[in-house]
């Protein structure tokens, strides 16, 4: 039968976040054999994912695992200073650690809540034997961002990758997926808030595979079927008007 597909999905509190988290739920309720790990950057559970996630009949974990404060994003930093979603990936394969067994038939994907996912990666990453790879749309400041394979031997030889392409995987975080039994092997495998920016793939991959070892997906890398689209934060400056008016905001709303 299928392995089983754990995504991982680190999320944290914004406006945008139920919008989010419903159009990701809505594609993953479409996978078979899938095993949802949620994992909040929050003290406690919210209730707004515990709903979400108990009405779906979808197979999931739910998870809390809060960013050292000298690793949380100020609200106006750019987003480059600092890694996003280390602490929360880190619980979820902890999670994995202490759950699930070495002759478990299954594979690990890392499923952030802003990208937008077609049906297929899934497909594609279902059968990952050791980590499989395939392009990345809207990544790395390019259209797609993709291994380039030796057209003799079928291997990845490399990236397309235009921005820190020295990296020993320059790839974006949405397009590998890890056998399970294979990472349960290798115990160190994790990620690090103790690596440069952009190095998280690498710091985890290192671990896990060589270049020649990658198992090319997507039909030779040449399709697309995910992409890192990122939402724009909504301009919510009347919200301070219905205060004024004595309207009722429901920002508070789930
Ligand atoms: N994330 C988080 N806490 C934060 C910022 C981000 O848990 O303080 C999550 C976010 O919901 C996403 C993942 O970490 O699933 C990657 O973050 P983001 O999409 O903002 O990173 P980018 O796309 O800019 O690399
Ligand atoms: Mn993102």
């Amino acid at each position: 039968h299928l392995p089983v597909i754990y995504a991982i999905t680190p999320t944290y509190a914004r406006p945008v976040q139920k919008a989010e988290l419903t159009r990701l739920l809505h594609t993953l309720m479409l996978v078979p054999n899938l095993h949802w790990i949620i994992i909040e950057d929050a003290e406690v559970p919210s209730s707004l994912v515990a709903n979400l996630l108990k009405n779906s009949g979808i197979t999931y974990t739910h998870l809390t695992a809060t960013t050292p404060k000298e690793w949380k994003l100020k609200e106006k930093e750019s987003n480059w200073k600092k890694p996003r979603g280390v602490q929360q990936r880190n619980t979820a394969l902890q999670w994995i650690r202490n759950n699930l067994k070495a002759d478990d038939q299954g594979v690990i994907y890392f499923a952030d809540d802003d990208n937008s996912y077609s049906l297929e990666v899934f497909d594609e990453m279902r059968d990952t034997q050791v980590v499989s790879v395939w392009p990345v749309g809207l990544a790395g400041g390019l259209m797609v961002e993709m291994p380039v394979l030796d057209p003799k031997t079928g291997h990845v030889k490399g990236w397309n990758s235009a921005w820190r392409p020295e990296r020993p995987f320059p790839l974006d975080m949405a397009g590998f997926a890890i056998n399970l039994s294979h990472f349960l092997k290798h115990t160190e495998a994790k990620f690090s808030f103790n690596v440069e920016n952009g190095y998280q793939e690498s710091e985890i991959l290192r671990h896990l595979a060589t270049r020649d070892q990658l198992e090319p997906k997507a039909d030779n890398c040449t399709k697309v079927y995910v992409w890192h689209t990122r939402t724009e934060a909504p301009k919510l400056q009347a919200e301070k008007q219905l205060n004024k008016k004595g309207l009722k905001s429901h920002g508070g709303i789930e």
